[in-house]
């Protein structure tokens, strides 16, 4: 049987590779960390989510390695059978303090956040109404949901509003928005998606994935940004990117909502609990946030500095109220040449193109980190200028 189904896979492989869509993974020899190693060559990472620049901090390893020591490698259980320990507790309390909620359910991933999310909440006398560019995983979990599906155009209100008020005939309502879009770096219109819900009696929910840590005059989010704390009833989010970036995710919000999901979101019933040297670096990154804002000013010192200095060079560059800047080329050949020519100059950053982005708006994504010093920021500007001057992209 395999040798037919070989066949149609290698076909199909090959496909990916003609349309210039295969994946390559370029390795890394260091540890994760503004000067990471490539093929024993010292690049500047400008790709990675690591906003707050935990990923390699001292204190979150010595956090994970004495959590290790204390509470063990691994749990061996889902938590509801016997994988809850009192850190998990302690962890699901960090995080409802952080983004002043009620409660926290904890998954091994915000992707099973997401995947969990909806189906116990709502059936197909509800309705989901959903941003168009909202990530995989929330599309995954409306997948997973009978609610009825709406969707409307990135961050457009007058769109959002039209499908409110198609969906006044279902019992309950839910907008779903993640908070930063990865590609553009915009941020939700939160404070309006609240007005709306409000006048059509509508939930909301956002995936702080991309906003936590980065966005709001302390970082804490959508909701310090936009003054909508109460407003809000579901947050996801990762522990993967600003939080330590090492894995990780959790849905905080409403108490009646996350106590339903502790009995019925099946990401949670049937999937390990997560590891204690996890749950205890993160227990160490809500502590220091709290201690101090210190790395989230530096971030955005960070993405100020860079931005201004791109802006005068000549470059364009989406608004962006977050760690996020697209660079725009609007060419797919040219932003693959681009990215190419910066790696050559120690710079490792990602050219995107249809259909990761719309068609003609191709560019570089670029990453700030609290983590990059003002010389690493200065190397790269310095990069996109030779490279732009080359290939005739800046006079
Ligand atoms: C990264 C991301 C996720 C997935 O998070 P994981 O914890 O890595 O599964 C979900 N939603 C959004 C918006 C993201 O950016």
């Amino acid at each position: 049987m395999y040798g037919k189904m070989k066949d149609y896979l290698s076909k199909t492989i090959s496909e990916i590779k003609e349309a210039g869509l295969y994946k390559e993974e370029r390795l890394i020899e260091s540890q994760q960390q503004a000067h990471i190693s490539v093929k024993g060559k010292d690049v500047l990472n400008f790709c990675a989510n690591n906003y707050l620049g935990l990923s390699n901090h001292p204190r979150l390893i010595q956090a994970a390695k004495d959590m290790m020591d204390r509470r063990g490698y691994g749990m061996s259980s889902v938590r509801f059978i016997c994988g809850t320990q009192d850190i998990h507790k302690q962890l699901e309390a960090a995080i409802s303090d952080y983004f002043k909620t009620e409660d926290t359910i904890l998954y091994a991933a915000c992707f099973d956040a997401n995947g969990g999310v909806f189906e116990p909440l709502f059936t197909e006398e509800d309705a989901i109404i959903s941003d168009s560019l909202n990530h995989a995983s929330i599309i995954d979990g409306v997948r997973l949901c009978k609610a009825k599906r709406y969707r409307y155009a990135n961050a457009n209100m007058e769109e959002l509003e039209k499908c409110l008020k198609e969906a006044q005939a279902q019992r309950f309502r839910i907008i779903v928005t993640d908070g930063v879009f990865s590609m553009d770096g915009n941020v939700a219109p939160i404070d309006k998606i609240c007005d709306l819900a409000e006048k059509y009696d509508a939930l909301v929910m956002v995936d702080e994935s991309h906003s936590a840590g980065v966005v709001g005059k302390t970082g804490h989010g959508v909701s310090e940004l936009y003054g909508t704390y109460g407003r809000v009833d579901i947050y996801t989010g990762t522990l993967g990117k600003s939080f330590g970036g090492a894995m990780g995710g959790f849905t905080t919000g409403r108490k009646e909502i996350i106590e339903l999901l502790r009995q019925r979101s099946r990401p949670y019933l049937f999937s390990n609990s997560v590891a204690p040297a996890v749950i205890g670096a993160s227990l160490e990154v809500f502590k220091m946030l709290k201690e101090s804002n210190e790395i989230h000013d530096t971030l955005v010192e960070n993405v100020e500095y860079f931005r201004n200095k791109m802006l005068a060079a000549g470059f364009d560059i989406k608004p962006t109220q977050s760690a996020i800047c697209a660079v725009m080329l609007y060419d797919a050949k040219l932003s693959q040449v681009y990215a190419a020519k910066m790696f050559d100059e120690g710079i490792y950053v990602t050219g995107f193109y249809y259909p990761v982005v719309p068609k003609g708006e191709a560019r570089i994504r670029v990453q700030i980190s609290a983590g990059h010093k003002k010389e690493d920021l200065d190397k790269c500007v310095n990069a996109f200028i030779k490279v732009g001057k080359e290939l005739g992209v800046l006079k």
